[in-house]
């Protein structure tokens, strides 16, 4: 069997969980490890694997099928996602969800100029949560959907409280409300406002001599981050937070509550839930699979973007056909 050969762009935490991930799966295999950094200072994991510079991946084009791109959404997919889809067939797991239209477009029109096949947001929410909106609200089109996060660490808020002066070490967890979930579970469809679903949970070390009721009222007030939720700051020894917040858990679920009937009042409950002990490693596995969809579609001939909507799950699997429909079906 030939082996898709990928590549990883960008060697953070995403690229480390890509990695490991195609280890779990026989079909693939790492051609190379592509970074802004200097490759020499970047030791790959896989034996006989090397880290290359972005430029050294122009003249790879023959020896990687798919790209898994691996960049941050904030300011690295935006630009890397476009410019690799010249050369390469390319997936990313871009989550800025306001700004995935023009993302779109603009990694459409590369890969359509270049006849390659690109996917983008790819990963869990957006990625498997969307795909569960999906299905939940075309099969119950007379219904309400919610999508609840955590308990897990945000990067972007545990960023935030960083930044704050006389702050040593800080981590966000974002917490969905038990009872906002009980009410959607029992098919009330409650309104609900941003406070009413989600709890913030910081843990702070302070720098010694800080003021920590300062350091809590700045965090408690910042606009956009937490002023519109209920938080709690608990300050805890640097022990402490080495011991207990080294990782970078995550999940939710995604639920849909419709009515069906000749009255409507058949209450239907769809709940999707993910637990995961970690966001990245995590998200990395479904880029994988989702890396084999693309290969296979490639060799289809599909061309341009898309997203996990286009992608049929059988793609997914490295299972045949009849496999699939033997076992999983
Ligand atoms: P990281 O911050 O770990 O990595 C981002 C990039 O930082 C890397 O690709 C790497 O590029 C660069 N980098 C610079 N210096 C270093 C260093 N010293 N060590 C490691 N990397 C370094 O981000 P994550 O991998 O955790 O996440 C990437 C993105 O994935 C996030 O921005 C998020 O938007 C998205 N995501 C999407 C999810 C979804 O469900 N759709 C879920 C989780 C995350 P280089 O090697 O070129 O320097």
């Amino acid at each position: 069997m030939k082996k898709i050969r990928i590549g990883i762009a960008g060697y953070g935490n995403l690229g480390k969980g890509v990695e490991m991930a195609i280890r779990q799966n026989e079909d693939m295999e790492l051609a190379g490890v592509f970074t802004r950094r200097d490759p020499a200072t970047v030791t790959v994991k896989t034996p006989g694997v090397k880290a290359y510079t972005m430029e050294d991946a122009k003249n790879m084009k023959d020896q990687i099928d798919v790209m898994i791109i691996c960049g941050g959404s904030a300011t690295d997919l935006p630009k890397q996602t476009p410019e690799l889809a010249k050369d390469f067939n390319v997936i990313d797991s871009f989550d800025t969800h306001a700004n995935i239209p023009q993302h779109f477009a603009n990694v459409d029109a590369a890969a359509k100029e270049n006849g390659h096949l690109a996917m983008i947001s790819v990963g869990w929410d957006p990625g498997l949560f969307s795909l569960n909106r999906i299905y939940a609200e075309s099969i119950l089109p007379n219904g309400k959907t919610y999508t609840f996060w955590g308990k897990g660490v945000s990067q972007g808020h545990s960023d935030a409280i960083r930044r704050i002066p006389g702050v040593k070490r800080g981590i966000q967890y974002t917490v969905p409300v038990e009872e906002a979930m009980d009410q959607v579970r029992a098919g009330k469809q409650p309104e609900l406002t941003t406070r009413q679903k989600h709890t913030r949970e910081c843990f702070v070390v302070a720098e010694e001599g800080a003021d920590k009721k300062q350091i809590e009222e700045s965090i408690k007030t910042m606009k956009n981050y937490f002023d519109e939720y209920d938080t709690t700051v608990n300050f805890i020894s640097e022990e402490e937070f080495d011991a207990v917040h080294n990782k970078m858990p995550h999940g939710g679920f995604v639920m849909r509550s419709g009515m069906t009937g000749e009255n409507e009042n058949t209450h239907q409950m769809i709940e999707y839930s993910l637990k995961l002990e970690s966001n990245p490693e995590f998200t990395s596995s479904v880029l994988v699979a989702y890396a084999r969809a693309l290969s296979r579609m490639k060799a289809e001939g599909m061309t341009g973007c898309k997203t996990v909507f286009d992608v049929a799950p059988a793609y997914l699997s490295p299972l045949s056909a009849d496999e699939i429909r033997a076992h999983l079906l």
